[in-house]
């Protein structure tokens, strides 16, 4: 979904939030069955992508329009809970004996105008209230841009899920499910979060006047309120980076007492949006390790706010004469952070050191939610970069197996979306990294004494020229691994003014 400028595609998609009746606070909420990509395992609203399937006229005033949306609200609608938002002679029909085609058109093998034809129903606009469209921030591979409607369940309809793309759905308000996902129950998706935070003690048809002013701050580029967990908010900012991590994520952890994890950017005009966060008196800056888009804007908010800033004794010396570092974090180091959102007592981060991506490496356990902030040690978007001399092949990986066996149960990224499948991922990056290194491996016993440059154009024959230099920092850690491990030496030197390293390695 990634353009070739690095900027990802926007799909267009459409939600609802159906409320029981008229005056009713209670909203219709499904879950996402875990498999899917895209928030398995997350609660939302009902909703999906618009299709070519949406073509459908749409009825306003005794007059035919279109509006893909709106009929891609009413398909997805009917689709997964069964409630159908049409209209045959102006009244709404009873859809249970429609079981058949709702089964095909979650099947996609009935058009949904079809349908709507055999039956003489039509769509209203007046039946469909917009709240506003949200979009998914730049930082995600996968954005869509996502309308909001607000709607009211008809009379004598009843919703239900059919177990697949979604294995749960019921009636609930926003408090109710605010309050669940505080005591830390259930996922909710972060763009549900912001609605529900919205409907708290209100009516869905409120929702458009309380939207609004959300979606205009949003446009005029306000950091979107991106929470993956109760008191954690993931705030991705611009940093200087190769494609595909050209953002990266700061989380802003912590209830009484707060912290700032790792805040990147280094451009004034991203700073300042930053800023424009930070609304509660922070306790200090966090840092996972000393790498430039981790570490872009952690001098300028410790001047700013007069915040320490802390990170391993390693990261505190590779940072020297760049970032004022005033304390130190290490293996079982504790960060209070107050009184945990749901009031249940205390809550706190607790440091692991994981070199190996970066020399003094920390990643952050949260044991409340069980949540792993995992800075560079695995990255959602690409394969995690090991430049050497100061990032070690073998000890990240000996890193990545001990984070294997923290019990979490959400991993937030440096870069990408936080993952409800920790182990899954570490075990493709383990899965990945070896697979290189019998790559690796072959193409020295194959082709005698070699350089980095040479192996890494041979081993990434598919990588743009631009990325060549990561895959060749990629090659170079993996043969000092192997050299450690007696499978591969250095056999001879020769001369370039570019290379890094002017070995010629082969096999042993
Ligand atoms: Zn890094």
């Amino acid at each position: 979904m990634r353009g070739c400028d690095g900027v990802s595609a926007i799909t267009q998609a459409a939600s609802v939030l159906l409320a029981r009746g008229p005056k009713a606070a209670e909203v219709f909420v499904v879950r996402r069955a875990e498999a899917l990509r895209f928030f398995g395992g997350f609660h939302a609203f009902p909703g999906g992508k618009v299709s070519e399937n949406d073509e459908v006229p749409l009825w306003s005033d005794g007059t035919p329009g279109q509006d893909a949306r709106v009929a891609c609200a009413a398909r997805e609608l009917f689709e997964e809970t069964g409630v159908l938002l049409a209209r045959c002679d102006g009244a709404f029909p009873d859809p249970r004996p429609w079981e058949e085609e709702r089964r095909r058109l979650l099947a996609d093998t009935l058009r949904f105008g079809d349908f709507l034809s055999t039956h003489r129903l039509r769509l209203h606009a007046e039946d469909f209230l917009l709240a506003g469209s949200l979009v998914t921030p730049e930082f995600s591979p996968v954005r869509f841009d996502t309308a909001f409607y607000v709607a009211t369940l008809p009379p004598g309809q009843h919703a239900s899920v059919w177990p697949g793309e979604l294995d749960a759905g019921f009636w609930t308000t926003a408090d109710a499910l605010l309050a669940g996902w505080t005591r830390g129950e259930c996922l909710v998706s972060p763009p549900t979060v912001s609605l529900l935070e919205l409907l708290r003690g209100r009516l869905a048809t409120d929702l458009p006047a309380l939207l609004a002013p959300v979606v205009r701050a949003l446009e005029a580029g306000a950091i979107p309120p991106i929470y993956f967990a109760p008191g954690v908010q993931m705030i991705p900012l611009k940093t200087i980076g190769l494609p595909a991590s050209t953002y990266t994520n700061a989380y802003l952890v912590g209830s009484e007492k707060l912290y700032l994890l790792d805040p990147g950017a280094h451009e004034p005009r991203e700073q300042e949006r930053l800023f424009e966060t930070i609304d509660a008196p922070l306790a200090g800056v966090v840092l996972t390790h000393h790498h430039p888009d981790h570490v872009g804007a952690a001098a300028a908010v410790s001047s700013r706010y007069r915040l320490p800033v802390l990170a391993h004794p390693r990261t505190v010396e590779l940072l020297k004469g760049r970032v004022q570092v005033d304390g130190t974090l290490d293996e079982d180091d504790r960060l209070d952070l107050g009184t945990a959102p749901d009031g249940s007592g205390p809550w706190h981060l607790e440091a692991t050191f994981t070199p190996g991506h970066a020399g003094g490496h920390l990643v952050f356990y949260e044991p409340h939610y069980r949540l792993l902030f995992a800075g560079d040690m695995v990255s959602m978007l690409s394969s995690v970069v090991i430049a050497p001399p100061d990032g070690d092949l073998g000890l990240y990986l000996a890193s990545l197996r001990r984070l294997r066996d923290i019990d979490c149960r959400m991993l937030l990224p440096g870069h990408g979306a936080p993952t409800v499948r920790p182990k899954q991922v570490i075990d493709d990056a383990l899965a990945h990294r070896a697979k290189r290194e019998e790559q690796l491996l072959a193409a020295l016993r194959e082709g005698g004494p070699q350089s980095v440059a040479g192996l890494a154009s041979r081993l990434y024959r598919d990588l743009a020229a631009e990325l060549l230099p990561l895959a060749a920092l990629q090659v170079w850690a993996g043969l000092e691994k192997l050299q450690r491990e007696g499978k591969a030496a250095r056999v001879g030197t020769f001369k370039a003014e570019e290379a890094e390293d002017r070995h010629l390695w082969a096999a042993v």
